[in-house]
C-alpha cells in the first residue's frame, strides 16, 4: 500500500489543469501563506519555544509587555530579552513575512517573458525566455529553524506557480505539528499538501516522481536524496552542511572579532548551519582571543548562561550526546559544562584542538568553538583548501588586503569579511553551497528562478520564407559567406 499516491496524484491532476500559473492564483497563496504567519504567530511561538527551547523569549516576551516594564532575570540585563525575541521572531517568522511581501511586490515583474538579443538572420523573430513553473515539487527541510527552513523555500515554489508538497523535519514536532494541521487551511488544498515522517517515510516518498527536490540537511542525507531523484532524472538543490571556518588575523580588535564571532556561533544555540564552526588563528591572537570570548559569553547570557532566556536548547537526546563527547576535544578554555535534563550545553571554546580530533572532522551544529592554530594566513587558506568546499567562511581582520585575499583565493557557499550571517537578511544575496556544501540557491528572485523552467522561445512568422531560404542547403561559397556574415559572432546559434 502506497501511502502518498493518491495525494501526489490529486496535485499532479491540479497542476495538469494549469490552476496554479496564473499571478492572481500565486499572489492568493501567497497571502494565504502571509495570513497563517500572521494570525498564528502566538501558536508558532510556542511551537518554537517547545521545539528549540525558546520558551524563555515568547513567556519574557509576554511578561515584558504585559507589565510594560523591562524584566530582568538577576544578573541578566533587558538586552537578552531584546534578543532572544530577535532569536525566535526575526530568524524564524519577520524573515518569513519579508520575503512574502518581497514576492508579492515583485511577482509580475519576475513572471514576465525576458526578451534577449538577437542575431540579424532572426531579428525580426521575437526572442524571450517564458519563466514556467516546474510541476510538482518536494520540499524536505531540518529542523534547526524549522518555520523559516520550510517556508522560504515554499515562498519561491509557490511564486513560481508549482504544486507543493512539504515534508518538515519529524524531530521539530510542534512545529511539524503547526504546520500539518494549521497551514493548509491557508492554501489551495488541491495544490498543497504536508507530508509527516522521518527517514523511512521520507525514502518512501522519495520512489516518486517529482519535477523538482528543495532539500534542507546534512550531506549524508543529500546524498540520498539525490540518488533517489537520479532515477527519476528529477532536478534537486541541496542546501547542505558542513565545517565553516573562520580566520582571525593577527591584525586585528579581539574584542570586536568575539563580540561578533559569538554572538553567530551561539545563536540558536550553535545550531545555524552558516554558523562559523571553527576558528583559526596564531597562537598570540589566540591568547587575546580567549579571554575576549569569555567577555563577550558573559556579557551575552551572564555569568550562568545556562539560566539566560537568551540561549536556547540542543534539539534532541542524540545529538546532546555527541555534542557532550566532542567537549572531551581539545582542552576546554571557556564553558564546558553540560545538563543532560535540559539538553544544554554552555557556551564553550575548545583550545590545543588537533585536525585528527573529531570536533575537527564533523559539522559541530552546536555551542561549541575549536581554536587551530596556524603560522600565517597562508597557512590557513592551505587549510581551508585542503578541505572540503564550506558553505560559509568567515575572515576576520583590520587589513582589507588580508579579507580580500582570503575571498580571492579560496571558495565557499557564502563569505564574510568582519562579519557573520547577516546575508541572510539580504534577499538581493543568495544563499547556498558549493562542492560538498551543496548545489543551487534560492532566497527572494533567486528562488522564484530555482523553481521555474527557464523557457528558451523564439516565434517567427508562418509568412516571409523567402528570408529563410539562403540558409538551406546546397551550401554555394556565397550562401556561406552570407550566412557568416548574418549571424555575425552569434555563429553558433545555428547548431
Ligand atoms: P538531516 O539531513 O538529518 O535531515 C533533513 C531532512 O531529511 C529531515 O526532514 C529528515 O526527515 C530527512 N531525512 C533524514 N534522514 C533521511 C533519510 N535517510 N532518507 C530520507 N530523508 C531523510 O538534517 P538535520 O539534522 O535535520 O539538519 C542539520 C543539517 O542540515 C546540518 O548538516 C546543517 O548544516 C544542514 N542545514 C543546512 C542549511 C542550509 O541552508 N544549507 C540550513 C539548515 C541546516
Amino acid at each position: 500500500m502506497d501511502p502518498y499516491a493518491d495525494t501526489l496524484r490529486r496535485l499532479r491532476e491540479a497542476f495538469s489543469t494549469g490552476r496554479t500559473r496564473p499571478a492572481e492564483f500565486r499572489a492568493a497563496q501567497l497571502k494565504g501563506l502571509r495570513r497563517f504567519l500572521q494570525e498564528n504567530k502566538p501558536l508558532l511561538q510556542e511551537a518554537l519555544a517547545q521545539d528549540l527551547h525558546k520558551t524563555f523569549s515568547w513567556h519574557t516576551m509576554c511578561d515584558s509587555i504585559k507589565s510594560t516594564k523591562p524584566v530582568n532575570h538577576g544578573s541578566q540585563v533587558t538586552e537578552g530579552e531584546t534578543e532572544s525575541v530577535f532569536d525566535a521572531d526575526v530568524s524564524e517568522l519577520i524573515i518569513c513575512q519579508n520575503e512574502v511581501d518581497l514576492v508579492l511586490r515583485n511577482l509580475h515583474t519576475w513572471m514576465k517573458d525576458e526578451y534577449v538579443a538577437k542575431s540579424l538572420v532572426l531579428s525580426l523573430d521575437s526572442a524571450f525566455i517564458r519563466k514556467e513553473p516546474l510541476g510538482l515539487v518536494l520540499i524536505i527541510a531540518p529542523w534547526n529553524y524549522p518555520v523559516h527552513l520550510t517556508l522560504m523555500p515554499l515562498v519561491g515554489a509557490l511564486a513560481a506557480g508549482n504544486c507543493v508538497v512539504l515534508k518538515p523535519s519529524e524531530l521539530s514536532k510542534g512545529t511539524e505539528k503547526v504546520l500539518a494541521e494549521v497551514l493548509p487551511r491557508y492554501l489551495d488544498q488541491s495544490c498543497f499538501a504536508v507530508v509527516l515522517g522521518g527517514p523511512q517515510e521520507t525514502g518512501q516518498l522519495l520512489e516518486h516522481k517529482f519535477d523538482h527536490i528543495f532539500f534542507t540537511g546534512s550531506p549524508r542525507v543529500g546524498r540520498i536524496v539525490m540518488a533517489a531523484a537520479a532515477k527519476h532524472l528529477t532536478p534537486v538543490t541541496l542546501e547542505l552542511g558542513g565545517k565553516n571556518p573562520c580566520y582571525v588575523d593577527d591584525d586585528c580588535d579581539p574584542q570586536t572579532v568575539a563580540n561578533r564571532m559569538a554572538f553567530y556561533r551561539y545563536f540558536n544555540s550553535g545550531q545555524t548551519c552558516v554558523a562559523p564552526d571553527y576558528v583559526l588563528c596564531s597562537p598570540a591572537t589566540q591568547e587575546r582571543l580567549v579571554p575576549a570570548l569569555q567577555s563577550a559569553i558573559t556579557r551575552f547570557y551572564g555569568d550562568d548562561p545556562q539560566s539566560s532566556p537568551s540561549l536556547g536548547r540542543i534539539i534532541s537526546d542524540k545529538h546532546f550526546q555527541r555534542l557532550r563527547g566532542l567537549l572531551g576535544c581539545g582542552r576546554v578554555a571557556v564553558g564546558g559544562q553540560s545538563d543532560e535534563s535540559e539538553r544544554y550545553i554552555a557556551p564553550t571554546v575548545l583550545v590545543d584542538v588537533q585536525e585528527t580530533e573529531p570536533v575537527m572532522q564533523e559539522e559541530i551544529f552546536g555551542p561549541i568553538l575549536p581554536i587551530m592554530n596556524v603560522r600565517s594566513l597562508d597557512e590557513a587558506i592551505d587549510f581551508i583548501n585542503r578541505r572540503e568546499k564550506p558553505l560559509a567562511l568567515y575572515a576576520f581582520s583590520n587589513s582589507k588586503e588580508v579579507v580580500t585575499q582570503m575571498l580571492d583565493r579560496t571558495s565557499s557557499g557564502i563569505f564574510g569579511g568582519n562579519q557573520g550571517f547577516a546575508h541572510l537578511s539580504l534577499p538581493s544575496l543568495p544563499l547556498g553551497g558549493v562542492g560538498n556544501s551543496g548545489m543551487g540557491r534560492y532566497h527572494g528572485k533567486f528562488s522564484f528562478d530555482t523553481f521555474s523552467h527557464h523557457r528558451a522561445s523564439l516565434l517567427s512568422s508562418s509568412g516571409l520564407e523567402k528570408l529563410n531560404e539562403f540558409h538551406y542547403p546546397p551550401y554555394t561559397n556565397l550562401r556561406q559567406q552570407l550566412i557568416g556574415w548574418a549571424l555575425g559572432s552569434h555563429s553558433c546559434t545555428l547548431l
